[in-house]
């Protein structure tokens, strides 16, 4: 089955109207692959200003949303919000979600089933921290994290998952590519053997961490590497270069 690509970019709190504009004055004249799914994740007080200045043939993310339509939580959005705004995805289960702001799987979880609910795309994101890595058990805590995202999806065409090993972000040490298709590999046959075989086939498992346009090009030639999720990368015009890895 084929998988279309897709690159999500992850501003981050990063720019500003006149940066953002200038990037986005960038993308909306640069020749992308159109067989390739883009979605920019912007700061949320950015969201309608993207929105508006971004051309249609891109997506726009927001990079995080609450587990309820509204209320009394001071600071945070809905996933209702979010649409209103023109916006439909939403990154979740960010590294830095979970490790700065202490965001739990099961928070996670309940924000996943929200928004999806809500009708957001939703780009869900897991990866295990160095120490995991070098104990041997990245295969466990990433399993475990998609436990938690899998039990709260019903509709699996709307979700993306982001395999981004805390090691590789922001560091500028990519996972190699063989790395980066075994664990993509791994999930893909948990999906297989706790979802189904369609959902293992279909879903877009993206990779995450120092992407850059050096590297991208042999990551993306992974069997089960279906696109990427950038940070660093996707304020600059080096995006474009990423989004066209397999043109
Ligand atoms: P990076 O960030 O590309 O700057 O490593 C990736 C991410 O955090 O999604």
């Amino acid at each position: 089955m084929s998988r279309k690509f897709f690159v999500g970019g992850n501003w981050k709190m990063n720019g500003d109207k006149k940066s953002l504009g200038e990037l986005i004055h960038t993308m909306n004249g640069a020749k992308v692959d159109p067989n390739v799914e883009v979605v920019c994740g912007a700061p949320s007080i950015y969201l309608d200003f993207v929105r508006s200045k971004l051309d249609a043939k891109f997506g726009v993310a927001a990079q995080n949303c609450y587990k309820v339509p509204k209320g009394a939580f001071t600071g945070e959005i809905s996933p209702a919000m979010i649409q209103d705004c023109g916006v439909h995805w939403v990154i979740l289960g960010h590294s830095e979600r979970r490790h700065v702001f202490g965001e739990s799987d099961e928070l996670i979880g309940q924000k996943t089933a929200h928004a999806l609910e809500n009708g957001l795309g939703v780009i869900a994101c897991i990866g295990e921290k160095l120490d995991e890595r070098e104990g041997g058990i990245t295969e466990k805590i990433v399993f475990a994290q998609t436990k938690v995202i899998a039990d709260n999806v019903k509709d699996w065409s709307k979700v993306v998952l982001a395999y981004e090993p805390v090691w590789a972000i922001g560091t500028g040490k990519t996972a190699s590519p063989q790395q980066a298709q075994e664990v993509h590999e791994k999930l893909r046959g948990w999906l297989k053997t706790n979802v189904s075989e369609a959902v293992a086939n279909s879903v877009r498992i993206i990779y995450g961490g120092s992407v850059t346009g050096a590297t991208c090009k042999e990551l993306a030639s992974q069997k089960d590497v279906d696109g990427f999720l950038v940070g660093g990368a996707s304020l600059k015009p080096e995006f474009i270069e990423i989004i066209n890895a397999k043109a």
